[in-house]
């Protein structure tokens, strides 16, 4: 876990040195005056590099102070996520660039993601907490449909959706299964969730996460022992762990 999260730190360092060393390129060819015909467009390219490396900084440093000493106050934290949201794709290309699978850099977003939700240390009631599921969890041959309601599982216990609905009702907490980001979306905008402990693949979650941002979500990376978008498993303890802390003090179950 210590490594993931030192991955994406790591390459979001990189990117800030990078703008750094760029803009210092960029003043040493307008302190030449020889060059008028790209003034403006060097100017241009000053400013927005300079203004993405300054949003980087005060990201870098804020990420790290929240992860050694727990989350500045929640209208800096939002700024934050909104600053990640824009600046995350340039990171992955950054991940590319360096021949960094991308599943690795958003496994990493993930790791860092869910330290900067811990550390807000937001205590949650259970109504207002969803628990959002992909569909692959489903076993391939059940017959039942379960993105609408999900307790229409017949409960046989075949999949990991008869567990995870039974650990939805130990905890009261709110519970969906989406096929997709759209699903998803709904029903995040239905249930208008305090917090979301969501399970997919590296890439489903890390734009989950993204896409809910300022809305704090745990992030859960699903099993694939037959291999992606099929059968898939998660582990209930890791769940239950997340939901104990967030719950807790809450007095249930
Ligand atoms: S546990 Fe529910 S969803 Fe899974 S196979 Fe059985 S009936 Fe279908």
């Amino acid at each position: 876990m210590v490594v993931r999260k030192r991955l994406f730190l790591g390459l979001f360092l990189l990117f800030t040195f990078i703008l750094m060393i760029s803009l210092g390129f960029l003043a040493f060819f307008l302190a030449r005056p020889e060059a008028p015909l790209f003034q403006y467009a060097l100017y241009f390219f000053f400013v927005l590099v300079g203004l993405t490396a300054l949003l980087s900084i005060f990201t870098l440093g804020l990420i790290t102070i929240s992860l050694l000493r727990g989350a500045p106050p929640a209208w800096l934290s939002r700024a934050v996520k909104k600053i990640i949201v824009f600046l995350f794709p340039l990171i992955l290309q950054l991940g590319k660039i360096l021949r960094i699978t991308q599943d690795r850099v958003q496994s990493s977003f993930i790791g860092v993601n869910n330290k900067l939700v811990e550390a807000e240390k937001e205590i949650v009631t259970p109504h207002k907490m969803l628990i959002l599921l992909p569909h692959c969890l489903q076993d391939e041959d059940c017959p039942h449909k379960i993105t609408l309601d999900p307790y229409n599982c017949q409960r046989c216990g075949k999949c990991p959706i008869d567990s995870l609905l039974a650990l939805a009702e130990k905890w009261q907490v709110n519970i969906q299964i989406a096929t997709g980001g759209t699903l998803a979306r709904r029903a995040v905008k239905k249930l208008r969730p305090q917090c979301v402990l969501a399970v997919a693949c590296e890439r489903d979650l890390s734009s989950g996460i993204l896409d809910s941002a300022p809305l704090p979500v745990w992030g859960i990376l699903n099993e694939r022992p037959m291999g992606p978008c099929r059968n898939t498993m998660v582990s209930l303890g890791a769940i239950e762990e997340i939901l104990k802390e967030i719950l807790d003090s809450q007095g249930c179950p």
